[in-house]
């Protein structure tokens, strides 16, 4: 595997936050993106006590190049996962709590309807806390996005990933201008919106900006830029280490767009303080209730 730069360590998984998370995920039989996408921020985001919730299985119906979520047949789809998942966001004291799925392509509608429950099951026994989805495309279909978004999630996540060019390599699955149209959508039903773009997975600078230049025009809200890492030997390999000053020019350049946040640097994912990132829109200040 590739050397790792040193602006790119792991913190290690330790201390009485990042046990109970574990065991509160284990407890209630959830999955978490944190483990199942081999998250490098694990170790920092478990001890302050927090964990992004995947909800529809652990197995994705996609095959994504940069993703180490496991490929296949989903199983049984699990009623009883939405309360079990509201119960966790209770536990853990959130008031902020992002929440995610696998894509389910095997279901009619692509697992909306376990998503709406799963909202709605979060804000009922968490009245305060904000919800962030971060949404599949549902192969374009607007009945499924919509029945997540009359749920009445707090933001919209739905990810790029990556420039136009790459699409097909890297997302298979996935198209452009549908994951466009996702976020077009929802801004239309006044939500607010986010996406995501990991850099170094063979993105020219060119590249970079149409995106940018795409997303802004969709009046995106928040925009996160993190360095790709290869998950196994099995997946793209990693096309150049990212600066932090790259991200730092990436984030500057967003904000001259009219992004109203762009979180950019080596380590950031669109779960990583999703708090603070979405404090401009939420009003949340800390991630957990005292
Ligand atoms: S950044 Fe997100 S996926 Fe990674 S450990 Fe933190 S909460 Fe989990």
């Amino acid at each position: 595997m590739e050397r790792k730069p040193p602006w790119l360590r792991a913190k290690i998984p330790s201390g009485p936050g990042y046990t109970k998370v574990k065991d509160l995920v284990k407890e209630n039989r959830l999955h978490t993106v944190c483990e199942s996408a081999h998250c490098p921020n694990l170790g920092e985001c478990w001890s302050r006590g927090t964990a992004t919730i995947m909800i529809l299985g652990e197995t994705c119906t996609r095959s994504c190049r940069f993703c180490a979520i496991a490929t296949g047949k989903p199983g049984e789809v699990d009623f009883g996962e939405p309360a079990r998942v509201a119960d966790a966001v209770r536990i853990m004291g959130l008031k902020h709590a992002v929440i995610t799925s696998v894509a389910r392509d095997d279901l009619p509608d692509g697992g909306a309807d376990i998503w709406a429950r799963t909202v709605r099951a979060v804000k009922h026994v968490n009245p305060e806390t904000h919800i962030e989805v971060l949404i599949p495309d549902f192969k374009g279909q607007e009945e499924p996005l919509n029945a997540v978004l009359d749920a009445d999630p707090d933001i919209l996540n739905h990810n790029m990933e990556t420039v136009r060019r790459l699409q097909k390599p890297v997302r298979v699955q996935a198209q452009y201008e549908r994951s466009l149209e996702v976020l077009r959508r929802a801004k239309a039903r006044g939500f607010v919106t986010k996406t995501g773009l990991m850099l170094g997975i063979g993105e020219k600078e060119e590249e970079i900006e149409e995106t940018l230049g795409d997303l802004a025009a969709e009046k995106v809200d928040i925009l996160t830029l993190g360095q790709y890492l290869r998950p196994t030997q099995k997946h793209l390999p990693i096309d150049r280490w990212v600066t932090p000053d790259e991200f730092a020019t990436w984030k500057e350049r967003a904000l001259v767009l009219g992004f109203g946040v762009c979180e950019s640097g080596p380590m950031v994912r669109s779960s990583y303080h999703a708090e603070e990132q979405s404090a401009k829109y939420t009003g949340v200040t800390s991630l957990h209730h005292t």
